[in-house]
């Protein structure tokens, strides 16, 4: 069976007595096993990245974002390879793969103008004949602990910023889908990125543990859960490191009286279900407003939905595929019977969908619940699979409050015709990303990515001058040049320099 290793200073890391298993979600089958690192593997990639680090920070700006142009190139290349790998591990269709892939590219994109980014402030005269400029040298080493849904996109929203800008990075990717962050690796050491500039290294609770508390990690960069969020925010804060923590969601898109309805039913099929609902940026929550919109909205979703095609990730006409795995297929089961308990009604029941020759897939079919209330556990916590609840909203100010009072508050979009609904909302919902007749408001990479509430922990967002500003530290210069020759120092042949440049060892890339 195939063994997914880390990646440590530009090789394999050896492997290691513990390991996890990576199952085909479409057959159900296990498929390879990952090790599962321990402190001496992240001791051994922290050694390589002190070693790699400051002659990679040191090379000009041009020439690391030269090596970015290689790998966006590269990955583009390989994008079949790549967005076929990813779906055997996640289950998500080769579409939806290669999208994971496209969008974590845009970020690299943006780092191929690195230069432009990182040039500082200056203000000339300041004070009589002082200057004041300011420059953004980077953290040193930083890690990233990245979640099984998007495992391209969202290791490059982080490690194309921090290696841009002058970092080492060491990603810890799930221990679910492993292999593409693997392969994004060496396509970066094939790019031009020195050994130990970007490094991998898997595992679990034990692997994180020992990155929040590294001494030479300065920088921690997390999205997945948002209890564990919250601990690796804690935690890495704790011991004096910059950390942003992005967790869960459950966005709500808003159906205003006059919103052009089937655009929001084509919307929702993509946004509820597509990725099978397993996307931090899903739509699981619509809120009608008036009974009215509700009950057309439900007569189009319906058949909408039975139109669906669940199948296995290769299949080119399939909406989704499965879930990640056994354990996240029963988690998303009960909530339905949670549903069902606390009283909503259910429209569609997707559970006990099996597919015909793939019978132990982790296959879910789409659900629809109606009369959905802000009192249910089941509207409360983050479902993550194809559920779709319908709450109904009696006006506009019901249906501001509902996403805004939410635990969390990642993304909410907005579905209507009438510019001063879709500006008052934009203004006052308590959200961190809003879509106007966008159902998925994911901001291009230029921009930048990150909820609010219990979405996000930190201060800092993803990608765009956010990331730069997290993976950098800004540095002001007050300076003063004297009249004059500058005179060589005295007392040289005490055994000091004899010359000033002999008292400088230039860094040079490794
Ligand atoms: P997860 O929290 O289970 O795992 C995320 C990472 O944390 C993984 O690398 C995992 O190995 C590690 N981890 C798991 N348990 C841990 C523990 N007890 N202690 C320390 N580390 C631990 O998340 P997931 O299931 O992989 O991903 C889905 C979640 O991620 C959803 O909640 C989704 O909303 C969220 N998500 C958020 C965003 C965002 O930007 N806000 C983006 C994508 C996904």
């Amino acid at each position: 069976m195939r063994t997914i290793d880390h990646v440590i200073a530009g090789g394999a890391g050896g492997g290691g007595t513990r390991s996890g298993e990576v199952f085909d979600p479409n057959t159900g089958q296990v498929q390879a096993r990952v090790t599962l690192g321990v402190q001496a593997d992240l001791d051994r990639a922290v050694a390589a990245a002190q070693g790699a680090q400051p002659g990679w920070a040191a090379v000009n700006p041009q020439r690391r974002a030269r090596v970015m142009f290689r790998f966006k190139e590269l990955v583009e290349a390989n994008m079949d390879a790549l967005a076929h790998l990813l779906s055997s591990e996640h289950g998500k269709v080769i579409a939806d793969s290669k999208g994971d892939i496209q969008r974590g590219l845009e970020v690299i994109e943006f780092c191929c103008g690195i230069p432009h980014v990182l040039k500082g402030e200056y203000t000339q005269g300041a004070g009589p004949g002082i200057d004041v400029y300011s420059m953004r040298q980077p953290l040193g080493i930083g890690a990233g602990i990245t979640p099984f849904n998007f495992p391209a996109m969202i290791p490059m929203w982080m490690f194309g910023v921090a290696i841009a800008t002058g970092n080492a990075f060491i990603l810890k990717p799930s221990e679910r889908d492993p292999s593409v962050p693997v392969r994004l690796a060496e396509l970066m050491l094939e790019a031009g990125a020195p050994a130990g500039i970007l490094q991998v290294v898997h595992g679990d609770k034990e692997m994180v543990d020992a990155i929040l508390d590294h001494p030479a990690i300065a920088a921690v960069s997390f999205v997945g859960s948002s209890d564990i969020a919250h601990y690796v925010y804690r935690r890495g804060v704790e011991a004096g490191k910059r950390v942003q923590a992005m967790g869960g969601a459950k966005n709500h898109g808003i159906v205003m009286p006059d919103a052009d309805l089937d655009q929001v039913v084509a919307d929702l099929a993509g946004a509820a279900f597509g990725s099978a609902g397993e996307r931090c940026m899903a739509l699981p929550v619509v809120v009608p407003v008036g009974d009215r919109t509700a009950e057309a909205l439900r007569e189009k979703l319906i058949p909408a939905i039975a139109a669906l095609r669940v199948g296995v990730s290769t299949d080119a006409e399939a909406h989704y595929g499965p879930v990640v795995n056994a354990a996240h297929k029963s988690r998303v089961e009960n909530w339905i019977q949670t549903g069902v308990d606390e009283g909503a009604e259910l429209v569609v029941d997707g559970r006990g969908f099996t597919l015909q020759g793939h019978e132990q897939g982790f296959f879910v079919g789409p659900s629809l619940f109606d009369r959905v209330t802000p009192q249910m556990q089941s509207y409360k916590e983050e479902i993550f699979g194809p559920v779709l609840q319908i709450v109904r909203a009696p006006d506009f100010e019901t249906a501001v409050r509902l996403p805004s009072e939410h635990q969390y508050g990642n993304g909410v979009a907005i579905f209507t015709r009438n510019g001063h609904a879709a500006r008052e909302f934009a203004a006052r919902v308590n959200v961190g990303m809003v879509g106007i007749n966008v159902p998925i408001p994911v901001p291009v990479a230029y921009h930048s990515f990150g909820g609010w509430k219990r979405s996000a922990f930190g201060d800092t967002n993803q990608h765009g001058m956010e990331g730069v500003k997290f993976w950098t530290k800004v540095k002001t210069i007050t300076q003063r040049w004297p009249d004059g020759t500058a005179e060589l120092p005295r007392g040289a042949e005490d055994g000091g320099p004899a010359r000033v440049q002999d008292a400088f060892v230039i860094p040079t890339m490794g």
